[in-house]
C-alpha cells in the first residue's frame, strides 16, 4: 500500500467512524419515540420519493429558491459518482473508474451540474443576504452560510481538479466534452500544475468526507434525512385521528406530549428533517398576528432537544424565558437574531405549542 492510499484509508477510518456513531446515537433516538405504522403502502411511498424527492415538487412551488435548491440536489445525484472517481485519482493520478471515468457524455454532465451548483450557491446566497426573507428569521442563517460555502468549495475542487488533470494530460475522457475544465486547463502552465492536481483532489476528498462528518452533528441535518422521512409520509388521508389502543395496561397510557419519548418515532424523524426554511412561519395566522407562536421554532427546538437525548420535561411550570416576540424584538424582525434570543425563542414557542398539544389531548 503506498502513501497515499494508505493516507486515505485512514480518513475514510476517521470520517466514517465519526459519523457512524453520530448516525448510530441519532438512530436510537428516534427509536425510542413511541411506535406508528409507516412500513405499509409501499408503492404510495415510492411514488412520493420519486415526485417529492427527486423531482422537488414541494420546493418547485416557489419557483426561484425552489429552481435554487433543486439545481443543488439534482447536481449532488449527477456528481456522486465523481467522489468514488476522486478517491481513485487521489490514491493513483494515473487511474480512474472503470467505464464512467472515461465517457465522454458523463464528463459533460460533470461540467454542467458543477457550474449549476455553483450558480445554486449563488443564488442562495443572494437570497439569503441580498433578499432576507423574514421566513429565515430565527434560523440557523450562519451555519446555513457555512453549508453553501462548503458546497461551493467542493464543487470548486472538482473543477480545479478536472482542469489540471486536462492540463496534465491525465484525463481518461475527451477533453473536449468537459467544456469549462477545458477552457480553464487553457490557463493552467508550468510546473505547478501537477502540484495543483494533488492538491485539488485531495482537497475535494477531504471537503466531502468532512462534510459527511460534519452533517449528523450540525441544525442542517435535514439533508441526510429529509428523504427517509418523505419515504415514511403519511399515505392516508389527512386529518384522520390514531385510535386509541384500549388494550393497553392503564399504567401505561399517556395522553399529550410531555417528553421526547411521548412523541411517536415518526414525529421525533419529523423535527430532525426541518430545514429551517420558514414556510410554515410565513402562513402561520398566530405568527402573523404577533402571537407567541413560530412553528418553525416549535420545530427547531423539539429537534435540539431530541438531539440533546434529554427526556426532561418539555413543559416547565414556571416560565423562565422571555416570549418569541419579547425575544426577537417582534415577530417581524429580519434574520439574524442573537443566539441567546434565538434559544429563549425557540424554547418559548415549545412551551406554548406544546401546552396547546397537551390541552387538545393529541
Ligand atoms: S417545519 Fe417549517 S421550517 Fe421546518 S421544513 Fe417544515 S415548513 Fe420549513
Amino acid at each position: 500500500m503506498n502513501a497515499s492510499a494508505a493516507a486515505l484509508a485512514l480518513a475514510l477510518l476517521v470520517a466514517f467512524g465519526l459519523f457512524g456513531r453520530q448516525a448510530w446515537r441519532l438512530y436510537r433516538r428516534v427509536r425510542e419515540g413511541k411506535p406508528t405504522s409507516r412500513f405499509d403502502d409501499l408503492p404510495s411511498r415510492a411514488r412520493a420519493e420519486a415526485v417529492v424527492v427527486v423531482g422537488q415538487s414541494k420546493l418547485l412551488q416557489r419557483l426561484g429558491p425552489g429552481l435554487m435548491h433543486a439545481v443543488i440536489f439534482w447536481g449532488f445525484i449527477v456528481l456522486f459518482p465523481t467522489i468514488v472517481i476522486a478517491m481513485i485519482g487521489a490514491v493513483d493520478p494515473h487511474a480512474t473508474l472503470p467505464w464512467l471515468g472515461a465517457q465522454g457524455w458523463y464528463a459533460l454532465l460533470v461540467d454542467v451540474f458543477a457550474v449549476g451548483v455553483l450558480a445554486g450557491v449563488v443564488a442562495a446566497y443572494a437570497i439569503r443576504l441580498g433578499q432576507r426573507p423574514k421566513r429565515f428569521a430565527g434560523s440557523h442563517l450562519a451555519e446555513a452560510n457555512l453549508i453553501l460555502a462548503w458546497i461551493g468549495g467542493i464543487v470548486i475542487s472538482l473543477l480545479l481538479w478536472h482542469s489540471s488533470q486536462i492540463a496534465l494530460g491525465l484525463n481518461d475522457y475527451p477533453r473536449e466534452w468537459a467544456p469549462v475544465s477545458n477552457l480553464i486547463s487553457g490557463a493552467l502552465h508550468g510546473d505547478w500544475v501537477a502540484v495543483l492536481e494533488r492538491a485539488a483532489v485531495w482537497v475535494h476528498v477531504l471537503l466531502i468526507l468532512g462534510f459527511l462528518v460534519y452533517l449528523p452533528y450540525s441544525k442542517h441535518l435535514h439533508i441526510l434525512v429529509a428523504a427517509i422521512n418523505v419515504f415514511f409520509t403519511r399515505t392516508r388521508r389527512r386529518g384522520r385521528l390514531e385510535p386509541i389502543d384500549f388494550e393497553q395496561p392503564e399504567a401505561d397510557v399517556r395522553f399529550g406530549a410531555a417528553t421526547p419519548r411521548d412523541l411517536t418515532w415518526k414525529q421525533l424523524l419529523d423535527t430532525m428533517s426541518c430545514t429551517e426554511c420558514g414556510r410554515c412561519q410565513d402562513v402561520c395566522p398566530a405568527y402573523n398576528t404577533g402571537k407567541e407562536l413560530s412553528p418553525k421554532l416549535l420545530i427547531m427546538a423539539l429537534r435540539d432537544q431530541v438531539r440533546a437525548e434529554s427526556t426532561a420535561a418539555l413543559v416547565r411550570r414556571r416560565p423562565r424565558v422571555q416570549s418569541v416576540g419579547q425575544a426577537a424584538g417582534g415577530p417581524h424582525r429580519l434574520g439574524g437574531w442573537p443566539r441567546r434570543a434565538r434559544t429563549a425563542a425557540g424554547r418559548a414557542a415549545a412551551r406554548c405549542a406544546v401546552l396547546g398539544w397537551l390541552r387538545a389531548g393529541v
